[in-house]
């Protein structure tokens, strides 16, 4: 059922102004530079607003243009994202700039339809930078968005659900008409994000609760209905702690899949019970070099979002020092504080930290 003109404008109206009154002061909201907003969305994307602060800020000072982040090397960009997790977004980001350079004379374009052409532009990202940078009518759904329509017009079905997604976009591209399109996309995130919260939202203080079919209806427990969530798969990696005089081996992985071009001590994977003599041939393999494992070092458990990682930690040698091998982009031997420029994940330099510990 599309929504009447009067239940659009009984839900935009009261919602700009709520926003007006409330929004939280955060550094992207007093800019209008697009490159600085492009970036904050890239960032807030699977990272929380209060972590998202300070990294936006340092990597804003360190690559102030997208004409500076085009032209840096993408290992600077990798090393300037370090800690964030979610590698492939600053690749895309990467990317993204050097076509803006190549194909928009180094301006970010202003339409969501020309955004959308850009690496790690998706439908989100494209309305979000066209309405708030550059006022287009551009809708956008986030999951906060998706929660608030789905309690504000009691669109059925679970989250990921087609026909569901279908619904909320073409409600977003109804709402979104009219003054100031990008706060009342700003507003309906926020309102998501602190009042139309996904566990006991704050019905009372709603600035739309009489448009809301979900409190009406008594239904605001039920909508959305819970996602059911995939079990994290098991991956265990065998990691070579490979030292030469004071330098150890590093490895830089390929720029696709997990940890894609991020740096590492060289891993393999291997079974959650691999024998010491499978671990060798996959880290021998993985090396191109003949390995030999000396002792285990320890342990090192990360849960990320699809995967419960186990690393384990080996010392080995070997016959000969491998200077590249086909598994890796690059082997590099540098010591643990030239390790410390290079882009790594959170989870790789535990794994270091816990290596250098063993080895001290
Ligand atoms: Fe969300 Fe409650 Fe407001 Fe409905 S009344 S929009 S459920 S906060």
């Amino acid at each position: 059922m599309t929504p009447t003109a009067a239940h659009l404008a009984s839900i935009r109206t009261p919602l700009l102004g709520w926003y007006d009154r409330n929004k939280r002061d955060l550094p992207w909201r007093r800019t209008k530079d697009p490159y600085a907003i492009w970036l904050s969305e890239v960032m807030l994307q699977q990272t929380q607003v209060s972590t998202v602060i300070p990294y936006w800020e340092r990597f804003l000072a360190r690559f102030p243009t997208v004409l500076a982040l085009a032209s840096a090397p993408l290992d600077d960009v990798l090393a300037g994202w370090k800690g964030l997790g979610y590698y492939s977004r600053a690749r895309n980001l990467h990317r993204a700039a050097q076509e803006i350079v190549s194909r928009f004379g180094g301006k970010l374009p202003s339409s969501a339809e020309d955004l959308l052409s850009l690496p790690g532009f998706g439908r989100y990202t494209s309305g979000a930078v066209a309405s708030i940078a550059f006022g287009e009518e551009a809708p956008l759904v986030d999951g906060n968005v998706a929660r608030v329509f789905s309690r504000l017009f009691e669109v059925e079905g679970p989250p990921g659900d087609r026909e569901r997604e279908a619904t909320l976009w073409e409600l977003a591209t109804l709402l979104v008409k009219g003054e100031r399109p990008g706060d009342f996309n700003q507003s309906l995130m926020e309102h998501g994000a602190t009042t139309c919260r996904p566990e006991n939202p704050l019905c009372l203080l709603c600035p739309v609760r009489d448009a809301c079919g979900a409190f009406r209806a008594g239904r605001v427990d039920e909508l959305p209905p819970a996602k059911v969530r995939a079990t994290p798969k098991k991956l265990t990696l065998a990691l070579a702690v490979w030292s030469h005089a004071d330098t150890l081996l590093f490895a830089r992985r390929a720029d696709s899949g997990l940890f894609g071009g991020l740096w590492e001590l060289p891993a393999a994977e291997v079974d959650e019970d691999a024998t010491p003599e499978e671990t060798t041939l996959r880290l021998t393999a993985a090396l191109g070099a003949g390995v030999r494992l000396e002792s285990q070092l320890g342990t090192v458990k990360r849960q990320l979002t699809h995967r419960d990682l186990t690393l384990r930690l080996y010392r080995v040698s070997g016959p000969q020092r491998p200077s590249r091998s086909e598994s890796f982009q690059e082997l590099r031997w540098c010591t643990p504080t030239e390790a410390a420029a290079l882009g790594m994940s959170t989870a790789m330099q535990r794994a270091l930290e816990a290596a250098m510990t063993a080895l001290a």
